[in-house]
């Protein structure tokens, strides 16, 4: 009797290590929680400028997503992004029967709870239409429910009387064609596209970002989630999900409308870069930090989560995320970073006499 006391007594020491007594018959295992728990993704502004992680195309249940509104903010503050858009279909909602809210419930949750977290959730929906139109997210609206119209010009119409900013979702789906139509022309040459899809999912559309220099629109990295983004993306690979870097002014739904429509974005996903060459240009100055050890012997400190891959007369350099790399600074020659696209093509790069010149 006296040994079984004894063996209780212990195990009650082992287990008060890890676990939280509630009461005599329970003990609850608090370590395990990840629940309040968030990843930090670093990605260092410039200018000013903070770089925000947002991901502004996501479904939820009441739409065609398979998940409830609260568990996208979740999930979102969780990976380490700053805000999110909701954006449930018009159009196809195939589970109205059963849901009975309108289209502004699903917002409705995902607020509720991004408020408790002092995350940032904007209201948006997708117009939701056949080729040649295709689906368009209307961002920072107030009232979904009068763009439920028959004509989608009439919706873009309403969207915009709110003050929404307009976003071209992936150009290239359904039929593997990244094709503008005159429609978009129309809409683009009255200033009713803002923004576009450069990488939608697990997709990327080149044209797509030809376009944002040709028309001055933004380009986007959105998710358009419809089932658990660690289902989708994984968990253990630790791969961030496609996401837009908006580079704004301040952290607040203000910051991020005034700053895409200024254009100030970036479409990032699976280590790859796209956006206006004078931006992605600071955001590596600000991400790769020099520390000179002799002469041209150099260290280079990504303190970003963004790996670059850079090349010089035919050598490929390669500058891990939060990592040191002992670096000789070449002679001569282009620096050409592999991973950042500034056009349809068109990588990054650094003329030699920008560089050559300080060491
Ligand atoms: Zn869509
Ligand atoms: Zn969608």
């Amino acid at each position: 009797m006296k040994k079984l006391f004894l063996s209780s007594v212990m195990l009650i020491g082992a287990l008060s290590l890890q676990a939280q007594l509630r009461n005599d018959d329970v003990y609850e295992l608090t370590h395990i929680d990840r629940s309040n728990i968030r990843n930090e993704i670093s990605i260092p502004g410039f200018d000013g400028y903070q770089t925000l992680k947002c991901d502004f195309h996501i479904h939820t249940i009441f739409s065609d997503g398979d998940v409830w509104p609260n568990v996208r903010v979740q999930e979102a503050w969780r990976e380490g992004l700053d805000a999110i858009a909701i954006t449930d279909h018009i159009e196809y909602r195939p589970r109205k029967e059963i849901l009975k809210g309108d289209l502004n419930e699903s917002f409705k949750i995902a607020k509720k709870e991004a408020d408790n977290r002092g995350f940032i959730v904007i209201q948006g929906t997708e117009i939701t239409r056949s080729k040649p139109l295709g689906h368009l997210n209307a961002l920072f609206i107030n009232d979904a429910n009068p763009m439920d119209v028959k004509d989608p010009l009439k919706a873009i119409d309403v969207a915009l009387e709110q003050g929404a900013f307009i976003l071209w979702n992936h150009p290239g789906w359904p039929d593997d064609k990244s094709t503008l139509y005159p429609v978009h022309e129309e809409l683009l040459k009255a200033n009713k596209i803002h923004g576009v899809e450069v990488l939608n999912y697990m997709e990327y559309y080149p044209v797509a970002f030809d376009w944002c220099n040709k028309y001055g629109i933004a380009p986007f990295a959105n998710t358009d989630i419809h089932g658990l983004i660690s289902g989708d993306y994984g968990v253990k690979e630790g791969r961030m999900r496609p996401m837009t870097l908006v580079f704004a002014t301040s952290k607040s739904e203000e910051g991020i409308k005034e700053a895409l429509f200024a254009r100030r974005t970036a479409a990032l996903f699976d280590g790859k870069l796209f956006g206006q060459e004078e931006y992605l240009m600071k955001l590596i100055q600000a991400s790769l930090q020099i520390r000179v050890i002799n002469g041209r012997t150099v260290e280079i400190t990504n303190i970003s989560d963004i790996p670059y891959e850079m090349t010089n007369s035919g050598n490929l350099y390669y500058f891990p995320a939060r990592k040191t790399v002992r670096f000789t600074v070449p002679k001569e020659g282009d620096m050409v970073f592999e991973n950042c696209f500034v056009g349809l093509n068109q990588k990054l790069t650094i003329p030699d006499h920008y560089w050559s010149m300080a060491f």
